[in-house]
């Protein structure tokens, strides 16, 4: 009987203890998606080849939160539904106030889902944006919503086994902080960046996450400089996918095959050009694609 007993806990125990997650990937695009609003150019023409914004569910046995409240938010949720059937929808880790990370909360309120203190949590000043602006202070006044500040690199747990930490990152912060998300459990370390200025300006080493993690989902909102011959390029710093592939390029083919770039400009040929993504993939690098798990 005691036999038993321990065998079970042992069982029980093991199991809980190596829990673990997986990341759904919910869209890919640059916070405007693709095609973009007033975009007469190739890229955006064929208006059929749509490409949500970016966006990752993570899901634990039955749970799944998802990071980033996009545009595309009505589809996304039911895609990671469908993907997750025995989960439930635990809550929403939000990166920073652009457009395309935080609009989706919009379809919490009376007008649609009327969600009951659903968990959202968020940096500090990020959280003080979102009660002191409209409409997003009437999600927190008629309890849609449920702020949880978190801090930079202190982690909350998910699960007994799984969690999340914050890291900022330097970025055109106006309205809020910006920060991506590490998820940790004992089996597999992912690390989500979507946005971010330029490599150089992070007091931390991309090299070493690449080396530390097992996932990496990273800023490739252009490939190049000669993107937008019609904007000046240093008041939207992102690393080009050129820059970050040569910053790389060090680490070994196991190492680079953890990089899967993410969030792309609809001028970004590697939505829809195939020999650029193959380039890039034969450099040992992924381009992420909707719908894909990790
Ligand atoms: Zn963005
Ligand atoms: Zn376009
Ligand atoms: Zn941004």
């Amino acid at each position: 009987m005691k036999l038993c007993f321990l065998l079970f806990s042992f069982l029980f125990i093991g199991n809980c203890y190596s829990q673990d997650f997986d990341v759904l990937v919910l869209g890919t695009a640059q916070d405007a998606g693709s095609p973009q609003a007033g975009c007469t150019k190739d890229c955006c023409r064929d208006t059929e080849k749509s490409e949500p914004v970016a966006s990752i569910a993570i899901a634990s046995n039955d749970q799944f939160w998802i990071i980033d409240a996009t545009p595309d938010f009505t589809q996304q949720l039911s895609m990671a539904q469908q993907e997750f059937p025995s989960s439930k929808f635990a809550g929403i880790f939000l990166t920073h106030a652009h457009i395309g990370h935080y609009t989706g909360l919009m379809y919490l309120g009376r007008e649609a889902m009327n969600t009951d203190s659903l968990p959202v949590y968020c940096m500090p000043r990020m959280a003080e944006f979102l009660r002191n602006n409209g409409p997003w202070s009437q999600l927190v006044d008629l309890g849609n919503i449920k702020i949880i500040e978190i801090k930079n690199g202190k982690s909350t747990s998910l699960t007994s086994s799984i969690s999340i930490t914050p890291i900022e990152v330097p970025h055109r912060d106006e309205f809020s902080e910006t920060v991506g998300y590490i998820v940790a459990s004992q089996k597999k370390k992912a690390l989500y960046v979507p946005d971010i200025d330029k490599w150089s300006k992070w007091s931390q080493s991309i090299t070493n996450y690449a080396k530390m993690m097992d996932i990496l989902l990273i800023d490739a909102t252009f490939f190049n400089g000669d993107e937008l011959p019609n904007r000046d390029m240093s008041e939207i710093p992102h690393p080009f996918v050129v820059e970050s592939m040569k910053e790389l390029e060090s680490l070994s083919k196991t190492d680079k095959s953890k990089v899967h770039f993410i969030h792309f400009n609809h001028s970004n040929p590697l939505l829809k050009d195939g020999a650029i993504k193959q380039e890039v993939e034969s450099k040992g690098f992924h381009v992420s694609q909707t719908g894909q798990r990790l």
